[in-house]
């Protein structure tokens, strides 16, 4: 079959995501926290950006390790080439020890379970299991809590020989909140008499993004750089300096005139209120645009703004476009992104979709092609490509 489009265009809905955007992110948090190493956090492919081409990108940038959810997260890294360490921040599932040995993965550890799991794998394997300790200083999700347990799971890291612990980490739960800095203070205060109990010489990170520009005695030793790596500022009042990395596009499959009072898409939620131009765009829910975004959402064609009418289906969705005469069929329209003068963020698309930024550039989903971008230029192969 002779093709006329890219494979990566086949499906008529696509990402652009500039790898330049998140090499000066990560400058920005070099910038914000100097004296620091930095973790650049990948997990769930990289907040929907693909993980191995923002992994090259970031270490390329200066990042000194990378934050995955799962050993999944990381074995894929691994199996592309990347040598860098890598710290799983979620929980092991037991039965993944092995793994997390065979691959040099660094696991997050909060039992004395784990600590035994890991060194018998470690064992078995004949190497070292590196482990950081997870401290739960209030987030309440996972870690160690309090002193008892703490030294519970000291007692089990010096029984171990073959489990090194490298590092010590908290997270923060309210760091992103302007207007009130008491529990993150708490935490940090938490933090410390933790420390107290744990050997030197090991790495202690405690700093998300929001902590990064706000909390400057949460640096420690190393920062953990999530959402502004991906250009979005988690305070939500403009306090951080960053640019978005991903653009969403997708294309104009039909455009028709209908008479007002015609209904458009499901449950006729939608009527013509006057003769309306009506085009149909390639991208629904099932590529991940939010269906709640239904009756607030727009996009952008030719630089202006038109309406999205009716509900988002699974695979499509209609705009008015009365007012775009110029707009016509096979054309792109920006779901997320900039044209012209006019720009439409994931804060934007999460205000229609009651949701926050880091929800809206998790959901394109695996059908919806990744194109990348250094500067203005399209790249053809972006894994190792430097900037
Ligand atoms: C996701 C995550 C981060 C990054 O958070 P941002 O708010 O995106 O910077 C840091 N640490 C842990 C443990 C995480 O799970």
């Amino acid at each position: 079959m002779i093709r006329t489009l890219p494979e990566s265009l086949l499906r008529g809905c696509w990402l652009e995501i500039d790898l330049s955007a998140i090499r000066d992110n990560v400058v920005s948090a070099k910038t914000a926290a100097p004296e620091q190493k930095i973790m650049a956090i990948v997990k769930a492919n990289a907040y929907g950006h693909g993980d191995v081409p923002v992994a090259f990108q970031a270490l390329d940038a200066g990042a000194d390790m990378l934050g995955v959810s799962g050993v999944d997260e990381g074995e894929n890294l691994r199996r592309a080439g990347i040598d860098a360490p890598i710290l799983v921040l979620g929980g092991m599932p037991f039965g993944l020890e092995d793994d997390v040995v065979r691959l040099s993965l660094t696991q997050a550890v909060y039992t004395p379970e784990h600590i035994r799991l890991l060194e018998a794998a470690a064992e078995r394997l004949g190497a070292d299991a590196y482990v950081h300790l997870k401290l739960d200083t209030g987030m309440g999700r996972i870690g160690v809590r309090g002193r008892e347990e703490l030294q519970s799971v000291m007692r089990e890291i010096e029984k171990s020989p073959r489990v090194k612990l490298t590092g010590a980490f908290t997270h923060f739960a309210d760091s992103d909140n302007p207007k009130d800095d008491s529990y993150t203070k708490m935490q940090l205060s938490r933090l410390k008499d933790m420390l107290s109990f744990l050997p030197d010489g090991i790495t202690v990170h405690a700093a998300n993004s929001a902590a990064i520009y706000r909390y400057n005695e949460a640096h420690m030793d190393m920062v953990r750089l999530g959402i502004t790596m991906y250009g979005y500022d988690p305070t939500g009042v403009g306090l951080i300096d960053v640019r978005p990395a991903m653009e969403w596009k997708a294309l104009i499959t039909h455009i028709k005139e209908i008479d007002a009072g015609e209904a458009v898409s499901y449950g006729c939620i939608f009527r013509a209120g006057r003769k309306t131009r009506v085009a149909t765009v390639c991208c629904g829910y099932a590529d991940g645009y939010h269906r709640l975004a239904t009756g607030k959402g727009s996009v952008l064609v030719c630089g202006k703004r038109a309406p999205i009418i009716g509900r988002i289906c699974m695979d499509q969705m209609m705009i008015d476009v009365t007012d775009i005469p110029e707009c016509a069929c096979n054309q792109a329209v920006t779901l997320l992104g900039r044209d012209g003068n006019e720009a439409i963020t994931a804060d934007d698309i999460a205000g229609w979709a009651e949701t926050i930024s880091y929800e809206i550039i998790c959901a394109p989903s695996l059908r919806v092609k990744r194109l990348y971008r250094i500067g203005g230029r399209l790249v053809e192969n972006p894994f190792k490509c430097q900037g």
